[in-house]
């Protein structure tokens, strides 16, 4: 009898049924509850959007991390505190965006919802891990982009706009999210990570080739360091367009125009390989300004780094001083005409 409880306890556990019922319930009723779940989920943050006035002047927050993993610390977060992260985030109305759309004033959210720009640096496998299981990939539930995909399915609204500003060529694993075994990661697998995130939506960002600092060497080292960060890109992704560049260091480079813009001759090939960013990423300075702020400086983009409650703080920050962006909605809507032209009419400018 004891026995025949647990195992009615554990079968209820598993299939997240009510204390009032034992019985494990079947699939659709499952399915229904978890549709019921997300539905409600949904209204109640419509309901807090609602009740916010917008501020399309107000600040957008730019995150940093770097590692995600095992333990908490001023380059590591923890797994626990990244997930509550994004809990935070979303109960308090801010929606993913990429740094794309940020420089392009493209903010696709409905009124009263604030965005966020999330950037991952340095492509660790704790950012992106496959595990192997039965001859299959799959991503592994406890990295970042695990973690992200779980939470974006049970969290309607949450885009897959996330940034990772990779390097290909650095040591420690830091190479498109791991090779050669390290964490259990295959070289063969780092062009099908990139694959797929650009498939899910996400954004690749260029990090340079191994994280030099740039301010260090000369002009056509800086070139090639950029470059081939493009190329690499290129090469797992043939034909896309690398849009934003983050600062290794935070260190700009004794030419700063060729963080923005440059090219490098491959000695091997002969190929040159260009490259012009929309979005350069600096490594600290506070939520940044508004796209509608004349003082926006799309080369020039402050980040907050997440260790702490350095996020809770921030956004803490936002609210009391009113300096919060909340989207107006309408306007900033991709079926939207007039906020259309007036991107089209920006584009063709000179
Ligand atoms: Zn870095």
């Amino acid at each position: 009898m004891v026995r025949r409880l647990a195992a009615a306890a554990l079968a209820c556990a598993l299939a997240a049924c009510s204390t009032s019922d034992a019985r494990p319930a079947p699939n659709d009723t499952i399915a229904a509850r978890a549709a019921a779940e997300l539905s409600a989920r949904a209204d109640s943050a419509a309901v807090a959007a609602g009740r916010r006035a917008p501020n399309e002047q107000g600040r957008v927050p730019i995150l940093e991390y770097h590692l995600v993993g095992d333990t908490e610390g001023r380059w590591s977060r923890h797994r626990d505190r990244f997930r509550r992260d994004l809990e935070i985030l979303y109960e308090r109305g801010y929606r993913p965006v990429s740094a794309a759309e940020l420089v392009d004033g493209e903010i696709p959210l409905d009124a009263g919802y604030s965005p966020v720009v999330f950037t991952f640096d340095d492509a660790s496998p704790s950012h992106f891990r496959y595990v192997e299981r039965e001859g299959r990939l799959e991503v592994d539930s406890t990295s970042v982009v695990g973690i992200w995909l779980d939470f974006a399915r049970t969290h309607p609204g949450w885009r897959n706009k996330a940034v990772f500003c990779m390097l290909p060529g650095a040591t420690h694993g830091h190479a498109f999210f791991g090779d050669k075994g390290i964490a259990g990661q295959k070289t063969e697998w780092r062009f099908a990570k990139l694959r797929f995130l650009a498939e899910q939506g996400f954004e690749l960002c260029d990090h340079t080739l191994w994280h030099a600092n740039l301010a260090k060497y000369s002009d056509a080292v800086v070139q090639e360091q950029i470059a081939r960060g493009v190329m690499a890109i290129d090469s797992a992704v043939p034909g896309y367009r690398v849009r934003t560049f983050a600062l290794p260091l935070g260190v700009w480079p004794k030419n700063r125009a060729l963080a923005r813009e440059g090219s490098w001759r491959d000695p091997r090939t002969g190929r040159v390989v260009s490259y012009k960013f929309d979005a350069i990423l600096e490594v600290a300075g506070g939520a940044n300004v508004s796209p509608s702020d004349p003082a926006f400086d799309p080369h020039s983009l402050d980040r907050i780094q997440v260790y702490g409650d350095a996020l809770e703080q921030a956004l803490e920050r936002l609210d009391r001083t009113g300096t919060r962006y909340v989207s107006g909605g309408g306007a900033a809507r991709p079926d939207s005409g007039s906020r259309l032209s007036a991107i089209g009419s920006r584009q063709t400018a000179p």
